[in-house]
């Protein structure tokens, strides 16, 4: 990869970049102040906003700055991080139920809303194709699934290694799983739809007013940004991996993380055919995972997987490993072009949940860990209804405990660490 044949912003952002033009003034009062213009906040504006709250999108960046404009646009259900039998261990069997049941409702929440709000984003239930690193995941993917389908009817069916070409153009896989579905849509057009829909329900979208901090006065709250003061009866924080210290508890208990992807140049159909013949999202079982798509037009693999840490961001060698790994999925993709490469972050939680609820009566909702398309869409209506004093607002989420540890500040330097030791232990077997 030359450095000067690639750009290092979103493919995505070739349809729908982030609106960057000048903002409207700061209102002086307002109902609700929601910090951050990614799904969440988008989300939590629009039903805010539709229930006649006046409420203003916060935003420090251009508007979609963060993670929403920059994923893979794979949309699964809040399942996917936990296998059933894991929560059971950790919360019990009923406790455990109604997570999966309300993880399969997010998915279900977002294919809805963009039906009924009519977003035009590419949204398709392509289905997920899940391949496994080594044989021995095939028996222990199948037990994960049918636990899925117990608790919560979830559909898939398992495809062995000897029927694989049905599904993906490689001999990587020892067989796989797949979840019909699950969709896959377009992250910038999405993220544009759901702005124009909160604006239009009457939310005040503000870029470039980064929040410095807060402070309760009287009944409400002082909101200062770097554009003024604004004042509003609740906050709602939507920040997620882009968390930063002018919000000293919640930044005490995200660990933000980077994700990275690259763009192919275009390839024939025929070749995309071969390589995903039913041009579905796929991942596989990795502790450090890789997950990729054709591009919406059906012309490019998109290729995600961690950050490169050794090269600067803006390099194409800070993404070499990412061409490396999906050329060892698809070697018929060595002579290809990368276009694009670009990064944002995720933010991860130390008990590895999403987490909605309020501290000091300020309210928040994050830590998707990695996998917030529906999450983050879903957590954003939840937290409005709370706002709301809806007792639709309810989660299965509520009361987990929000932890931080003592060691927090050392998870920059953990992260590295950790991500090498996982990726030894992939290497190394199941
Ligand atoms: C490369 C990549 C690939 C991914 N792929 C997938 C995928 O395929 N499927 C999936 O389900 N999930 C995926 N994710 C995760 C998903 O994109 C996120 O979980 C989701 O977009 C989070 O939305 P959000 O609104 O909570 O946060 P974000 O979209 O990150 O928005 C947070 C915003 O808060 C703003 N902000 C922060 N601090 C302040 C402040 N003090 N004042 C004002 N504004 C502030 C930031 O500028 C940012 O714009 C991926 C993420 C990345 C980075």
């Amino acid at each position: 990869m030359s450095d000067r044949q690639v750009r290092f912003t979103p493919w995505w952002w070739e349809a729908a970049a982030p609106e960057a033009g000048e903002p409207p003034p700061l209102p002086r009062s307002i109902d609700v102040a929601v910090i951050g213009s990614g799904y969440t906040g988008l989300s939590a504006a629009l039903t805010l906003a539709r229930a006649g709250r006046s409420v203003a999108v916060l935003e420090a960046q251009a508007l979609g700055h963060g993670a929403s404009t920059r994923n893979g646009g794979q949309v699964g259900s809040g399942n996917q991080k936990f296998t059933v039998r894991q929560l059971v261990e950790l919360h019990g069997e009923d406790r455990a139920r109604a997570l999966v049941n309300e993880g399969t409702a997010m998915l279900r929440y977002i294919a809805d809303l963009i039906e009924r709000e009519q977003i035009a984003c590419e949204f398709r239930r392509v289905g997920r194709f899940r391949g496994c690193m080594h044989p021995e995941h095939y028996e222990s993917m199948a037990r994960g699934m049918e636990d899925l389908k117990r608790f919560a009817a979830v559909e898939f069916f398992m495809v062995p290694r000897n029927e694989q070409d049905s599904e993906i153009g490689s001999d990587r896989y020892f067989g796989g799983s797949v979840l019909p579905n699950d969709a896959a849509l377009h992250p910038g057009l999405y993220h544009k739809g759901l702005a124009e829909r909160a604006r239009g329900a009457g939310a005040v979208l503000l870029p470039f007013t980064p929040v410095a901090g807060m402070a309760r006065e009287g009944g409400r709250m002082r909101v200062h940004t770097s554009r003024g003061a604004i004042e509003a009866r609740d906050v709602v924080i939507a920040t997620n991996g882009y968390t930063t210290n002018a919000l000293p508890w919640v930044r005490r208990r995200v660990i933000p993380i980077g994700s990275a992807i690259i763009a192919t140049e275009e390839l024939s159909p025929e070749r995309i055919a071969r390589l995903m013949p039913r041009g579905r999202v796929y991942g596989n079982s990795a502790r450090v995972f890789h997950y990729f798509r054709p591009s919406p037009d059906g012309r490019r693999m998109l290729w995600g997987g961690r950050v490169g840490r050794m090269a600067p961001q803006a390099s194409s060698a800070a993404f070499e490993h990412l061409r490396r790994d999906m050329v060892a999925v698809f070697p018929d993709l060595s002579d290809i072009r990368v276009t694009h490469c670009w990064s944002g972050n995720i933010a991860y939680t130390h008990d590895t949940m999403p987490h909605i609820g309020s501290h000091d009566g300020i309210h928040h909702a994050l830590g998707y860990c990695g996998t917030g398309v529906s999450r983050s869409t879903y957590f954003g209506h939840k937290v409005a209804l709370k706002v709301l004093g809806d007792p639709a607002g309810r989660t299965a989420f509520d009361d987990l405990e929000f932890r931080t540890h003592p060691f927090h500040w050392l998870t920059p330097f953990a992260v590295p660490v950790v991500e090498t030791w996982h990726r030894i232990r992939d290497a190394m077997g199941p």
